[in-house]
């Protein structure tokens, strides 16, 4: 329990519906990459993947300009909007993203966005061979992404058509009625049905502890009660590992259900973490928990590699 007055636990009874937390919250994407972009450069210095994590600012920040750069895919009609929430289905689907010229044209103007961002030659070489690449290839690179199938000899074409797809789907995500999405299933997001990169207990609404499960792709959050499994649901069987004498502000929770992890930040008491940027640079706690058996839930096209 906070002391601040103005605070109230998910549990109170008879909490007002304006202090209920909202099921969806949208992303604003060029705060959102820019902020990401921020963290990425004050975790890279003196870190094990230092080099990796300053690559990243500077996509992230790529990624900022480019949010502000572009226009949004045009929605579906809201009559369509409508029916697809109603029937629990996510209601902009990102396979429709693999084949939408906006995908494609976002993704030159990154590249050329990237040109003066220092990477590794075989990251510039990647880079170039995907600009080069025909439509159909291109296409099939942005279909792999969205289904979650990177072959492993091309990872670092796909961290960029991921970075590509990632501001579009934002944009689009970012324009519907906060309203609209319902929830779809565990583990997808009710906007563009995608997996989630992670969770976070969120510190800037007026309602004490509540966790948001983060979209890989849209950014869009959704609300998830805590000490339940993201992936499958379960309430039983569930634990939270983390690396002894790092901070306690990032945890994996397992579920010996399904036997798979996502993980928790906790942004009330460390506001500065960020799902994406803290998920990579907590890659320590990955691999101690998938030795120990649980599989990784939690998608980041940024960890492909690793
Ligand atoms: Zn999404
Ligand atoms: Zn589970």
């Amino acid at each position: 329990m906070s002391d601040d007055p103005g605070l109230v636990t998910f549990e109170d009874v008879g909490t007002p519906e304006r202090d209920k937390p909202p099921f969806v919250r949208l992303p604003e994407p060029a705060r959102l990459f820019a902020a990401r972009a921020e963290r990425f450069a004050a975790l890279a210095p003196g870190h094990q993947l230092e080099a990796y994590l300053g690559f990243l600012a500077g996509l992230s920040r790529a990624q900022a300009a480019l949010a502000g750069a572009i226009d949004a895919p045009a929605p579906p009609s809201l009559h369509e909007l409508r029916f697809r929430a109603g029937n629990a289905m996510p209601v902009l689907p990102r396979e429709e993203l693999a084949s939408d010229p906006a995908v494609s044209m976002a993704f030159d103007r990154l590249a050329a966005l990237l040109t003066d961002i220092a990477m590794p030659d075989i990251a510039r070489a990647a880079l170039a061979r995907a600009v080069a690449a025909e439509p159909e290839a291109r296409q099939a690179m942005f279909a792999a992404v969205l289904t979650d199938a990177v072959p492993v000899e091309a990872v670092a074409e796909h961290i960029f058509a991921a970075a590509a797809l990632q501001v579009v789907a934002a944009r689009r995500s970012a324009l519907i009625d906060p309203a609209l999405p319902q929830p779809v299933a565990d583990g997808v997001c009710p906007c563009c049905g995608g997996p989630p990169v992670a969770s976070a207990v969120v510190a800037d609404l007026h309602v004490e502890g509540v966790r948001y499960v983060q979209c890989s792709l849209c950014a869009v959050q959704w609300n998830h009660v805590r000490v339940k499994c993201v992936t499958c649901g379960s309430t039983k069987g569930i634990a939270y590992q983390e690396i002894e004498g790092i901070a306690d502000t990032i945890k994996a929770e397992t579920c010996d259900e399904c036997r798979t992890y996502v993980k928790i930040l906790n942004r009330r008491k460390a506001p500065e973490l960020e799902p994406v940027a803290d998920d990579v640079a907590s890659l320590g706690l990955d691999l101690l928990v998938t030795e120990a058996g649980w599989r990784r839930a939690g998608v980041n096209p940024f960890l492909l590699g690793y």
